[in-house]
């Protein structure tokens, strides 16, 4: 007899002779992690971790509903206010994810008859979002803001509203967005234009105020999306921007009305890593010391680096069985660096992903290079 779910089999043997298969494993904690987005080594800070104690303890762990019904507590309030100051917006949206607040926001802002312009290698959750708002998606090449432009001439006239939407940071490749440029375009074009700062937001920039805030182009960036999750070490996401379009974001943005508020424990702690980035400045500029320090050690081994900047070293190795099994190697070397494989990246290069934390040593990342050796020659 067929089993209706039989077809998972079929897809699962396609993608395993591909070396595609995906797994979650239970991470190892003996290994040195270079897999993580904890860019400030704020996620187990003592001081972080009391601040979701205390709010754990005074308004219990979950929640309890959405933020527009009971769920939104003290504590999210002085996040809230916390990342306007640092955002040097009038006000903030919070969402559990930033997935939900890219997908939310999107889809608050554009419906059938707008346009979405976005980069190749936007994240997934901006392609989705306008996926969901029903806009037309048009894609140009990875940070050609040439392109941008020719496609949005193209378009003149055509849509009603339209939308230029990039990762600030792009988290695969550890580049950044042509900002200034593209923000040149947008007001040419009269489009809004969506930075999404999950890797911006603590690293780069004045006071890690963002990619946005690195190009000087902040208050000329209407929608501004960020996590907590990466360098504030919590959980939840949040869309920073002007009274309007956080009121209208949250009136329309059914991820986050339909949705459960994140955990005030998650907000507590997010407040405290923020405080604790303004205080330690150190943090940002150790990360980009052990950056630069990195990308040479790997270049002069042979390595193909990829051209970025900060905490992201994408070293570029090709077909996904090679990048796994290197993967493996650093493992068994006490070094956990992710393998990144198509979909995530096209075709071709499959990649280590090294991640970088103000909480590595320089003998640890010493460490990896010597694991990693010379780059073989095949
Ligand atoms: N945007 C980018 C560029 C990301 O890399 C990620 C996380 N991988 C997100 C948004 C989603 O953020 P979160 O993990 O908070 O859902």
């Amino acid at each position: 007899m067929n089993d209706p779910l039989d077809w998972i089999d079929e897809e699962a043997n396609f993608h395993a002779a591909r070396g595609l298969t995906r797994w979650v494993s239970v991470r190892d904690p003996s290994l040195i992690n270079f897999a993580s987005n904890d860019y400030l080594g704020l996620a187990s800070d003592p001081r972080v971790i009391a601040a979701a104690r205390d709010a754990a303890d005074r308004f219990g762990f979950g929640s309890g509903a959405s933020a527009l019904v009971t769920g939104w507590t003290s504590p999210h309030e002085e996040l809230a206010a916390a990342l306007a100051e640092f955002e040097r917006v009038q006000a903030i949206a919070l969402f559990p994810t930033g997935y939900a607040a890219n997908l939310g926001t999107i889809a608050a802002l554009v419906e059938k008859g707008d346009a979405v312009y976005v980069d190749r290698l936007n994240h997934a959750s901006l392609i989705d979002g306008v996926r969901l708002s029903g806009a037309t998606l048009r894609v140009y090449p990875h940070v050609d803001a040439e392109r941008l432009e020719t496609i949005l001439a193209r378009d003149r006239g055509r849509f009603r509203r339209s939308i230029i939407a990039t990762d600030g940071v792009f988290s695969m490749d550890g580049d950044l967005a042509p900002l200034e440029r593209m923000v040149e375009i947008g007001e040419r074009h009269r489009a809004m234009i969506l930075v999404d700062e999950a890797h911006g937001t603590g690293v780069f920039g004045p006071e890690g105020r963002g990619a946005s805030a690195r190009f000087g182009v902040s208050d000329r960036v209407h929608v501004r999306v960020g996590t907590l999750s990466k360098a504030l070490g919590s959980l939840g996401g949040f869309v920073a921007g002007s009274r309007r379009l956080i009121d209208h974001v949250i009136n329309h943005a059914r991820a986050m009305i339909y949705s459960t508020a994140l955990p005030p424990a998650c907000a507590g702690a997010a407040r405290e890593a923020l405080s604790v980035s303004l205080s330690e400045p150190w943090r940002r500029e150790h990360l980009h010391r052990l950056g630069l320090a990195l990308r040479h050690s790997l270049s002069e081994r042979g390595w193909s680096v990829a051209p970025s900047i900060g905490p992201i070293v994408p070293v570029i190795i090709g077909e996904p069985d090679q990048a796994m099994s290197l993967s493996a190697t650093l493992r068994d070397r006490g070094f956990l660096v992710p393998a990144i494989r198509p979909p995530t990246v096209p075709d071709g290069t499959s990649r280590l992903r090294i991640s970088l934390s103000a909480g590595h040593e320089e003998a640890m990342v010493e460490g990896l290079v010597a694991a990693l050796g010379t780059r073989p020659r095949n």
